[in-house]
């Protein structure tokens, strides 16, 4: 079956998901009054706002930000606090000397690797060994120039080079993960902020490896193995709508229309399918650049994002936003009618100096 969708006037109104059946629909839910009080704007910028002037902080702060570094279990210095390590690598290992990040010295380490406290799936389920792994994806718990104790370092925020070895140790993981005969799906997943589910405020993400296929991704390759041209024509209809924010050969970065949140940004890598354990560096790092680009652009808010892979699909990532109105009605999703043209100003952007 192809990718079902109705055009009304030259613009679609609604295109079903067809991996998973479920539609979204378009309408201008932009001009809707949204009457509660004290609430954030519902349709906000994509982007990071500049930053505030830096004013000094004040020592009432200092301390606060002291005390959330001192009881953190994924600062420096409490590495006891975790389950055993499985390895590190050291900013040292990713930079130059005159590229150290400041605030840090390349003996210190950069990226740091243990197994969840308490497992995703129960340990029962993949022959008795913890496959739920930690991935801490940078020393440092506040920004650089953090003003207050919620100037959490984020993803974007990093180095996009310390975001490239961070995917790479999470494909670390995964060799680890695969060699347990009793896993047979793995996936890389990140939430940022506490709106997302993290319960930790220290910049991580998780590899996960399950006894069973996880479900979103046995869709994708259920489908695919009956409709191999799915994803090309997925990426047909999004370069034809201007959903397209990046591409680069068949590596395309773009608003998904098939989210599970109503702004969700896809990187799909149509040359490359399969594991990613089985990719060479140099296509783990171009898909590491162009996902990190989407982080930039998504700033410091909740997300979360989830690399899919496996056997029979190209590798791909989904990023949701958290800071929209999320309402999801018998597998419905509402947007805004005119977000085509908040994509086309994203594209414009990136293509500008700014980046
Ligand atoms: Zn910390
Ligand atoms: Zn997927």
């Amino acid at each position: 079956m192809p990718v079902l969708y109705q055009r009304v006037n030259g613009q679609i109104v609604w295109i079903r998901n067809p991996f998973t059946g479920a539609h979204t629909y378009f309408n201008n839910i932009q001009k809707k009054v949204f009457a509660f009080r004290g609430q954030k704007p519902m349709f906000g910028p994509l982007r990071p706002q500049p930053p505030e002037p830096q004013m000094p902080l004040i020592s009432d702060v200092v301390r606060q930000m002291a005390q959330e570094e001192a009881r953190c279990f994924f600062c420096p210095g409490h590495e006891e606090q975790t389950t055993a390590e499985l390895f590190r690598v050291t900013y040292g290992e990713i930079f130059t000397l005159d590229g150290i990040p400041s605030g840090v010295t390349s003996d210190d380490w950069a990226i740091r690797v243990f197994r969840n406290l308490i497992p995703r799936i129960p340990e029962e389920c993949t022959g008795g060994r913890n496959e739920s792994y930690v991935i801490v994806e940078d020393a440092r718990h506040f920004t650089v120039n953090a003003q207050s104790p919620h100037d959490l370092q984020w993803s974007g925020a990093l180095p996009v080079r310390q975001f490239v070895a961070l995917l790479k140790a999470n494909v670390r993981i995964m060799h680890l993960a695969y060699a347990n005969e009793s896993v047979s799906s793995v996936l890389i997943r990140k939430n940022q902020g506490r709106e997302s589910g993290a319960s930790q405020p220290h910049i991580h993400n998780q590899v996960i490896a399950s006894h069973a296929p996880f479900p979103d991704v046995e869709a994708e390759m259920q489908v695919t193995a009956r409709e191999p041209h799915i994803w090309t024509e997925c990426a047909e209809v999004f370069h034809r709508e201007g959903w397209v924010i990046h591409a680069d050969d068949a590596l395309i970065t773009c608003w998904s229309p098939f989210g599970k949140f109503p702004r969700c940004f896809d990187v799909i890598d149509l040359a490359h399918w399969g594991p990613l354990t089985a990719m060479p560096d140099d296509v783990i790092e171009r898909f590491a650049r162009a996902l990190h680009q989407v982080l930039v652009l998504f700033g410091p808010y909740a997300l979360d994002y989830e690399v899919h892979q496996g056997e029979g699909i190209p590798l791909h990532v989904h990023v949701n936003s958290r800071q929209f109105t999320y309402s999801n009605i018998g597998g419905t999703l509402n947007l805004p009618n005119d977000l085509t043209e908040k994509v086309q100003a994203l594209r414009r952007t990136l293509r500008g100096p700014a980046l």
